[in-house]
């Protein structure tokens, strides 16, 4: 029997990073959604000293840690130790569900100190840090 070959489909980007400095897209490898570690700890320091008698809500407060999107040539700070998604790493709404899924498995009391559901919600904004491709035209 003769085997079929599948040529391996090419990836449709269907998402795309504008960098928050020159408000370009970020393709490939030219830049990344990033996290400082510094600004994490931060937000995790700050709502551990929160007094015992605030509330959930005076807790949500505390504002979180953004995520950053930058080409490496335009990263304010690119020296900060911190944690980053390669731009062509995350290009297909699929791909930003993995991330999403390996972020809450692996290191979820860190991503709940992060701005990652605004990230999520602002895929129909174009022009913010992660957003849908716009059709041509
Ligand atoms: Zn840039």
């Amino acid at each position: 029997m003769a085997q079929e070959t599948t040529p391996k489909k090419a990836k449709v980007r269907e998402l795309v990073i504008t960098c928050q400095v020159c408000r370009k897209p970020v393709t490939g490898t030219t830049g990344h959604l990033w996290m400082s570690d510094a600004a994490v700890s931060r937000v995790q320091q700050n709502r551990a000293e929160a007094p015992a008698l605030m509330s959930f809500r005076d807790l949500e407060m505390i504002q979180p840690a953004n995520w950053q999107a930058h080409h490496k040539a335009c990263s304010p700070d690119p020296d900060a130790d911190g944690y980053g998604i390669e731009a062509g790493r995350i290009e297909t709404v699929a791909e930003l569900l993995e991330w999403t899924a390996h972020m809450m498995e692996k290191r979820c009391t860190w991503l709940c100190a992060t701005d990652w559901p605004q990230v999520l919600r602002g895929i129909d904004t174009p022009g913010s840090r992660l957003s849908r491709v716009q059709p041509a035209g």
